[in-house]
């Protein structure tokens, strides 16, 4: 009973803040949120989810039940990445602050001219962050974020397929204002004629551009609640013209610099004990060409070094009673970076590189 009450409490709460969040959107005027509206924000989501409040909009489309599976599939309400956690890549954030966030908390400023981009795609070698920056964008935003992957919404029987995508883009409707996330856009939308299109690719693409262009239309606006489509690839150039057309905004997601690589070390070191000798700037200069992804290898292999230098020789029950203190408490050493070093090698080919860089010179935004 007692728990009962509470809830009934917050959920009268929920106005009250409704209103208070209102005015912190209207009260937005920078990207850069001051501290104070940024608490208010948190406490908003806090409470609402305590409340078990629903992220806004009841669904009313057709087919409940696929939208209740694919909701539960790919609903992802607070995957928890700030943009602090994203090393670099300020340009990018800036774009998509831009281009995805700033729409979705002020959409009555981003009307008309200044309507929002129909799609925004984040490309560029693997590993680089774009998940991660998208699931940044989510926490930022506090809206609902789908994040769909291609078995999602790919299936074998006929007609399916393009029913998911059209109940996706419904859902997001209901729950707007929202993001649509789909990564590994390029497995969905193949170019026409490329060796991985199939009949169910063709049909899917179809849909998917059909809904897309939904989203533009004046309903969407009127209702004040936008739904962007946020696509991330590994292979831009393998897109469909008339996708990559749709997806106006597309951010170039490079392989980190050497500022990047050192803030991304440091990010990934965060709670471990550090030995002096550990020079992180030399770390960052011989780590030029590797993806974020591979640096965080490098630091995750370095960081457990100390333990297997300790257990070395021992048996297990003298590894078991070892002191968990203890364990803690073992540095990292520059020896164990330039042992990770010597082991772990940069995914990413220049080719690949230079092939990002040319289509980023041809398609790309900045
Ligand atoms: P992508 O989607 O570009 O293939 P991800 O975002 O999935 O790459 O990155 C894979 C992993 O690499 C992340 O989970 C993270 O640990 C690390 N990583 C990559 N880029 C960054 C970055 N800029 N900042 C922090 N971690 C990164």
């Amino acid at each position: 009973g007692q728990v009962n009450n509470y809830r009934n409490t917050l959920q009268q709460a929920i106005p009250t803040l409704n209103n208070c969040r209102n005015t912190v959107q209207q009260g937005v005027q920078t990207p850069q949120l001051p501290g104070q509206v940024n608490n208010y924000r948190n406490t908003v989501q806090q409470v609402n989810a305590v409340a078990g409040v629903k992220p806004k909009g009841e669904y009313n489309g057709p087919d409940p039940q696929l939208a209740a599976r694919l909701e539960k599939e790919i609903l992802d309400t607070n995957p928890g990445v700030r943009w602090d956690d994203v090393a670099g890549l300020n340009e990018a954030k800036r774009l998509l602050q831009e281009a995805v966030v700033l729409p979705l908390w002020m959409p009555e400023y981003f009307q008309g001219i200044r309507r929002p981009w129909r799609g925004v795609l984040m490309f560029g070698p693997p590993g680089t962050g774009k998940t991660l920056l998208a699931k940044a964008v989510a926490t930022e935003c506090g809206t609902t974020f789908l994040n769909v992957s291609c078995s999602s919404l790919l299936a074998k029987l006929y007609g399916e397929s393009e029913r998911r995508v059209r109940c996706l883009f419904d859902l997001a409707r209901a729950r707007a204002p929202s993001t649509i996330f789909i990564d590994e856009i390029d497995s969905l939308c193949s170019a026409r004629g490329a060796p991985g299109e199939n009949e169910v690719s063709r049909r899917v693409k179809s849909e998917l551009l059909v809904q897309i262009d939904g989203l533009n239309n004046s309903t969407n606006n009127i209702a004040g609640k936008p739904v962007t489509v946020l696509a991330a690839t590994n292979f831009p150039w393998g897109l469909d013209e008339a996708l990559r057309r749709r997806l106006e905004k597309r951010i170039y997601i490079p392989l980190p610099d050497f500022k990047s690589r050192k803030e991304l070390i440091k990010i990934n070191l965060i709670s471990i004990t550090l030995a002096p000798d550990l020079d992180i700037d030399q770390v960052a200069r011989r780590t030029e060409g590797f993806s974020g992804d591979d640096l965080t290898n490098i630091c995750r292999d370095a960081s457990l070094s100390g333990m297997r230098r300790k257990i070395a020789g021992k048996n297990p029950d003298e590894i078991k009673n070892m002191s968990k203190a203890e364990i803690l408490k073992i540095p990292v050493m520059m020896d164990d970076f330039l042992e990770a070093l010597d082991k772990i090698q940069p995914t990413v080919s220049a080719v690949d590189i230079e092939r990002h860089e040319k289509w980023f010179s041809e398609f790309g935004s900045t």
